[in-house]
């Protein structure tokens, strides 16, 4: 079939990547000026994701469709990660809930409500101090711990740009540069030009309005260098008043998040954010005291108004959008459900 995409964000590159190597012939539209413009100040949200894969703890604000699809893409990413050819960070080590001693009601409520949520095979597991210290030595502050065994993470940057080599090496011709402003049926219009496909589909994420009701939320997350300070898998603190989590990556690299604002403001990170979020993280892991900041960033979770994610298929078209913080989590499964109703 010749399929059309509109958006190369996570979910575009994805789709891309999977129905080029199914022998589709793909074209894919989106303004970015290339496909690692992730200085853009629009970039795809997929570059900003901290890449937890995260389904028990995430059923904090998800229903149990999130939680299903994203068992599934846990199952579904090792075999698409092999298949790029190039090396993308991903684990599966499980991560960790912490909690300070004076915020133990939030946090009770948090587990309370997984414990409510998740099947029996997939419940926190409360930890001892031996124990946490054990398998994150570096936590120092929280004097309660949760593991999540099944939680994994995967290094955002690096599959974004693999996922865009890889549906190149297999055959999708990427028009860069190339806005799309209407997607319909077995048709698009980018930059006043109609294109005919057997089939499109519109991943435009923030940019798919006004045929879906689409929002931004902003997120600002840090780039901490910290290096001699182990870390081994996404630690998020339940914490009273934010949201904060750190995620390791390759290179010393410690990934703290994320704000979570109703706004569609990309401007960059505020001083508000810069105290809770680093403050909160040196208050886990004390020894980021002497990390640097060698990076900060602004994004927009593209969000529907039940903030779930919503596949609308037709025939000649897929919508696909929503999928607010979780696109990292549940995008091979849902990539896997379009191609099979393709098929
Ligand atoms: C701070 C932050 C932290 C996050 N952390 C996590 C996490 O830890 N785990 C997780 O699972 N998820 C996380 N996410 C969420 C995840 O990044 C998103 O859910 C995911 O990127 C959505 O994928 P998408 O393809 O729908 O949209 P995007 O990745 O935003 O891609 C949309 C694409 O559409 C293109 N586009 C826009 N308008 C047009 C147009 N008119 N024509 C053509 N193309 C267009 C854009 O240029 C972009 O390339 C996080 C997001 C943020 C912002």
């Amino acid at each position: 079939m010749r399929i059309g995409i509109a958006g190369a964000g996570l979910l575009g590159r994805l789709l891309a990547f999977q129905l080029a190597r199914a022998g589709h012939a793909v074209e894919v539209f989106d303004p970015a000026p290339h496909a690692e413009a992730r200085a853009d100040a629009t970039k795809a949200a997929g570059w900003t994701a901290a890449g937890m894969l995260s389904p028990v703890a995430e059923l904090e604000c998800a229903d149990a469709n999130v939680f299903a699809l994203g068992l599934r893409s846990l199952e579904l990413w090792p075999a698409i990660v092999q298949s790029l050819g190039v090396p993308v960070e991903l684990k599966r080590d499980g991560s960790v809930l912490l909690a300070h001693r004076g915020d133990e009601g939030a946090a009770r409520r948090v587990i309370d409500l997984l414990t409510a949520k998740a099947p029996a095979a997939h419940l926190p597991q409360a930890l001892a101090p031996a124990a946490l210290r054990e398998i994150e030595p570096a936590v120092q502050g929280p004097a309660h711990a949760w593991l999540l065994p099944g939680e994994g993470r995967i290094h955002t940057v690096q599959a974004m740009a693999a996922l865009a080599w890889a549906a190149a090496a297999a055959g999708t011709r990427f028009h860069w540069s190339r806005s799309v402003e209407r997607v319909e049926a077995g048709v698009l219009w980018s930059d006043g030009e109609r294109r005919a496909f057997d089939h499109v589909f519109d991943v435009r994420g923030t940019g798919a309005r006004p045929e879906l009701p689409v929002r931004g939320v902003r997120g600002e997350v840090f780039w901490l260098h910290a290096p001699g300070v182990a870390m081994h898998r996404p630690l998020r603190l339940l914490h009273p008043r934010h949201r904060v989590y750190m995620v390791p990556r390759e290179g010393d690299i410690v990934v703290v998040g994320a704000s979570e604002i109703e706004s569609e403001d990309r401007s960059p990170v505020s001083l508000r954010t810069t105290v809770e979020l680093l403050a909160a993280a040196h208050s886990v892991v004390p020894e980021l005291a002497e990390a640097r900041i060698v990076h900060s960033e602004t994004n927009l979770r593209p969000a529907l108004p039940d903030n779930l994610p919503r596949v609308e298929m037709q025939p000649g078209l897929t919508r696909i959008n929503g999928l607010f913080r979780h696109g990292w989590l549940i995008a091979p499964a849902l990539v896997a459900d379009a191609m099979e109703a393709l098929a």
